[in-house]
């Protein structure tokens, strides 16, 4: 089990655009500081707030624009978008400093981000107990879709409870196969915020990787955590999780 010390005094500086409704420092592109990578719009720095002690934290501003998401870029844009985010995981994780490099995306204010401009976040850790961070059946369920050897399934037991999409694919991908992940993460997400019966506004992005074989990633709707995972660590799994599945491939996969 991992552990990590909090720096609370870094905390407490961070700017929250979604809760205290400050300036959004993203939008503010001229002061962008510790610019590692740039590609049409989409940028790699480091975050000026590294509260987690002996981590590197690092964000991914997804494009120029504050009030958009996933659900509304052009296909192009959310290619681009997941290639430069998995070439610059597989980089972290392969440049030695690292014993495990985390890649997740929190959009909304149950998602435990702050900041609404959409981005995601990469945290490279020197050490970290690999084998605590997820289990293969977290990534077992009935599969929606299946294409250029990505599969789409839903969570029949997960991770936390309730809904749980997962996306799979061996590595090294190849380039029609990173974009029919970022199509499948796109449907996901376009799911959860705008078809999914239970009106919702926040989400995760999860990925991870089985060393060099395998890409796993986990898209899940966020509300209140359910109290009996909180005190109990019981998991729910909902019972129209065959009925869900098959929304998804009649909204998303009509052809
Ligand atoms: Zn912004």
């Amino acid at each position: 089990m991992n552990i990590i010390d909090f720096d609370t005094h870094i905390g407490q500086q961070k700017p929250n655009s979604l809760l205290r409704g400050e300036a959004c420092p993203f939008c503010d592109r001229e002061h962008l500081t510790d610019i590692i990578a740039e590609e049409d719009g989409i940028i790699l720095l480091k975050n000026k707030y590294n509260v987690m002690v002996g981590a590197d934290q690092f964000v991914l501003i997804e494009g120029r624009e504050c009030q958009t998401d996933m659900p509304d870029y052009p296909k192009e844009k959310m290619h681009r978008l997941i290639a430069f985010g998995l070439q610059h995981w597989q980089k972290l994780l392969h440049c030695g400093r690292y014993e495990e490099v985390i890649f997740f995306k929190n959009f909304g204010p149950l998602s435990g981000g702050t900041i609404r401009h959409p981005h995601m976040q990469l945290v490279g850790f020197p050490k970290l107990d690999t084998t605590s961070l997820w289990v293969p059946e977290f990534f077992t369920g009935p599969r929606i879709a299946e294409k250029n050897g990505v599969t789409m399934t839903v969570s029949q037991n997960p991770r936390v409870g309730f809904w749980e999409i997962n996306l799979q694919a061996d590595l090294p991908l190849r380039n029609e196969q990173t974009d029919t992940l970022a199509d499948f993460i796109q449907i996901s997400v376009d799911y959860f915020m705008h078809h999914f019966g239970r009106k919702c506004q926040s989400y995760n992005i999860f990925f991870y990787h089985e060393g060099d074989r395998r890409i796993l990633v986990k898209t899940v709707p966020r509300y209140a955590t359910s109290p009996l995972y909180i005190g109990y660590g019981i998991r729910f799994r909902p019972t129209n999780l065959f009925e869900a599945g098959e929304e998804i491939k009649r909204l998303s996969f009509k052809k």
